[in-house]
């Protein structure tokens, strides 16, 4: 007897082959059969007639270390259609913790995952006390976390003894499991890091078969040279590379899209394994702090609050902002980009944006930048429009880009239901489906259901997983293919999309019609060798 079947819908299977109708059965958290007219009996019967049927989607890059443990029923993705996280990204691990150093982690993260606790702890430990949660896991070691754990935030290069520290504590992630390697070069104290750096880490990652994402160290007028210095990596080390939430940021670079996915399609031409990934909006996020100039942060938190409330280091800022923009976002054209999204100690009111503050306060743009991120000692989260949507159209319509909400797995209730993130965290599945597929026709259906399963699954090594084949993970999901749209808008983002009937997880029914059934069937992935299972 089947645990479930789903009946007679249109079966698209992840490898970018047309729909086919056929009946999927499922036994023992496995597909048992694809076929047509199946006979057997089965626990559950779901009527998929009408329907799309999918494999579950690989959300590639998320920052869902940050929130799954208070939030393991993992609503916010796992009602996108979302069965698997890859979390660690842009350089940002919640592990390795050195007993000393707990607090500046978490101080550090503090613009991330203000509500998370944190405590000592080793990679290996960290992974074996992920806790049950709804979705798959896949984990990665960030650089910016073990340059913290090695060295601080001190702006030079490592020196022997702090170099061979970061490689062992690399090593240690690796051996329990860990997929690879996350940089974040685009801040503090990644930025601080020279290419030798990155490529003394990336000789560990080969030894292991393990992979290499990073945020690269500029989105902004330097974004070709950054990708370059991430393919290089790749190229150098011989090591795949996952090029992190592909954008031009900032008004002087938009328009050349397509120049960057020449350079990639180029990298692949050499022979380089890389890939990269998008979310489908043209606002980013980020902690505010971020935004200003890296030489801030030197030395850690409370050395840049002081910074921050010297006028000689503002009108440093001012100077370097007016000169360049903001950093890694570039030029914006209006205050009205910035918008606040969450200030955990409340000093400004989520939604509105740096200009409404301004004017509130009848002060200049900057200085209530900086005392904002004052009050909120560092933590303010804020979304900034920085892309043109000719870009993102552009990268969403390229097959091989694989797809990653970048966001933690919030909910509308509890802890995380807080302020107003950015909607790509409940929309960004539905949306490259319902508006970038259906509406825009940019891609078929089967090749947008390719971008954020199969082709993610060949991104990350995953070997049973990302297709609907017989033997593979039961990681399923049903839609109307008519309806799934997101509904999550800046004014109203903590919103479920829509046109999503059923996911199953390892086997087990999760989402069925709108209920969520309570089940934590999502088990952490660990890599061997090349092969994540
Ligand atoms: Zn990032």
């Amino acid at each position: 007897m089947d645990d479930i079947l789903i009946k007679g819908g249109s079966v698209v299977d992840g490898t970018g082959a047309p729909a086919r109708t056929a009946d999927v059965a499922i036994r023992d958290g496995r597909i048992a059969a694809i076929e047509e007219n199946r006979t057997d009996s089965a626990e559950r019967v779901i009527d998929a007639e009408g329907k799309i049927v999918t494999p579950g989607f690989i959300d590639i890059h998320t920052h869902s270390d940050f929130t799954l443990p208070l939030n393991p029923k993992a609503e916010g993705k796992i009602r996108q259609g979302v069965t698997t996280e890859v979390v660690g990204n842009c350089g940002f691990s919640v592990a390795p913790a050195l007993p000393e150093k707990v607090d500046e982690l978490r101080a550090y993260l503090s613009g991330s995952a203000p509500w998370l606790p944190f405590e000592e702890t080793n990679f290996a430990n960290y992974m074996d006390a992920w806790p049950d949660i709804a979705v798959n896991t896949i984990m990665q070691v960030g650089h910016n976390t073990l340059r913290l754990m090695a060295m601080g935030m001190e702006d030079r290069a490592p020196n022997d003894g702090e170099l061979l520290h970061m490689q062992e504590m690399l090593e240690e992630g690796l051996n329990a499991g860990a997929l690879g390697l996350s940089s974040g070069l685009f801040t503090a104290p990644g930025c601080y890091s020279e290419p030798e750096e990155l490529h003394a880490l990336g000789s560990v990652l080969k030894k292991h078969s393990a992979r290499y994402s990073s945020h690269v160290r500029d989105e902004s007028h330097c974004v070709h040279e950054a990708v370059a210095e991430a393919i290089d990596v790749g190229e150098s080390c011989g090591v795949h590379v996952q090029l992190a939430h592909m954008k031009l940021s900032g008004t002087d670079n938009w328009g050349e899209a397509q120049l960057l996915l020449d350079r990639i399609e180029a990298a692949r031409n050499r022979g380089v394994d890389v890939h990269c990934d998008q979310y489908p909006y043209d606002w980013g996020t980020n902690p505010l702090r971020f935004l200003l100039p890296t030489w801030l942060q030197e030395g850690g938190m409370d050395a840049m609050l002081a910074r921050l409330a010297d006028p000689y280091s503002r009108s440093r800022v001012r100077q370097k902002i007016a000169e360049v923009g903001f950093n890694n976002f570039g030029r914006l054209e209006s205050w009205e980009d910035i918008r606040i999204a969450i200030s955990p100690h409340g000093a400004a009111e989520p939604g509105q944006t740096i200009a409404d503050i301004a004017k509130a306060r009848n002060c200049d743009e900057l200085d209530a930048v900086f005392d904002i991120i004052i009050a909120d000692k560092g933590a303010t989260r804020i979304l900034v429009r920085c892309m043109s949507e000719d870009d993102v159209r552009t990268i969403a319509s390229e097959p091989t880009a694989t797809v990653g909400s970048d966001g933690p797995c919030v909910s509308p209730y509890g802890v995380t239901g807080q302020g107003k993130p950015h909607p790509r965290l409940y929309g960004t599945f539905p949306r490259l489906i319902g508006r970038y597929a259906r509406h825009l026709g940019l891609l078929t259906l089967p090749q947008a259901i390719h971008k954020m399963t199969g082709m993610a699954a060949i991104a990350l090594g995953l070997v049973d997983r990302g297709v609907l084949r017989e033997g593979y993970a039961a990681d399923v999901v049903v839609f109307d293919a008519a309806e799934i749209i997101d509904r999550a808008t800046f004014d109203e983002p903590h919103t479920y999309p829509s046109g999503i009937d059923a996911v199953i997880v390892n086997g087990r029914l999760v989402i069925d019609g709108d209920t969520h059934t309570e089940a934590l069937p999502g088990r952490l992935l660990r890599r061997q060798g090349a092969e994540l299972r």
